[in-house]
């Protein structure tokens, strides 16, 4: 508990100065914390110090932790790939997916949302550096594939996930980030249900902050060293 209780503060501490430090009004940037690989246990010990939004990126990995700790009342965000066959399960078991790249699997996740639940929040992801390794839709189609979200039925368009190339310099981290946030401010003004942009993870939430994140996923510094590989 205290590790946990410490580890939390130090990172909420870290987003404040960032904030600060990029004459950003204090409080606006989230906290999302990444659990993947973490037994339900830490999750708890985080949520009792106050954390309250997840991010998981294994459906079936999620699911148990969800049944687990459905007696907190937790946000839920699903961060990993998606594909078509999961979008059941996904629609009626989390609040946010900000790992959406198509409108196939938009249009499944809406079609799937139970009616009972508010609309699920979508983000798109944004392949910022145009990696061939990596998912996300290409800058020049996100204009297109946002319009066409943003008239489903049961999803709503809450913003963008970047997940930019590994950078070598700060500079670089700036530029992909950068580059992003222009992109925001272009689906925030055709979007008005737009709020969100998710970009900055334990390595470079300082770069991402500066650029005009609102919500850093953190895992490795909340949670330690992953021992598990990143399945991705
Ligand atoms: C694992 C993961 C993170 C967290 O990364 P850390 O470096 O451990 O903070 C953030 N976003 C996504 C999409 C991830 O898969």
């Amino acid at each position: 508990m205290t590790n946990s209780k410490t580890r939390l503060q130090s990172v909420m501490n870290f987003i404040k100065l960032a904030e600060q430090q990029a004459n950003r009004p204090p409080g606006l940037v989230k906290l999302l914390a990444v659990s993947k690989t973490w037994p339900a246990s830490r999750l708890r010990e985080l949520a009792e110090a106050g954390q309250t939004r997840f991010g998981e990126n294994y459906l079936q990995e999620a699911l148990q932790k969800i049944a687990e700790l459905a007696d907190l009342n937790l946000e839920w965000h699903f961060i990993g790939p998606v594909q078509s066959n999961k979008t059941r399960d996904i629609a009626a078991n989390f609040d946010w997916v900000e790992s959406v790249d198509r409108l196939k699997i938009a249009q499944r996740l809406s079609d799937q949302r139970p009616t009972e639940k508010p609309p699920l929040n979508i983000c798109l992801q944004v392949n910022i550096d145009d990696e061939a390794s990596k998912a996300g839709v290409h800058p020049d189609g996100l204009m297109e594939l946002a319009a066409a979200v943003s008239q489903l039925k049961n999803v709503r368009l809450r913003g963008l996930m970047i997940i930019p190339a590994i950078a070598e310099t700060v500079e670089q981290q700036l530029d992909a980030f950068g580059r992003a946030q222009q992109l925001y401010s272009q689906l925030k003004t055709a979007h008005s249900s737009v709020d969100t942009l998710s970009m900055g993870m334990s390595a470079d939430m300082q770069a991402a902050i500066s650029q005009g994140s609102s919500m850093v996923r953190i895992g490795t510094a909340l949670f330690g060293e992953r021992h598990t590989p990143n399945k991705q």
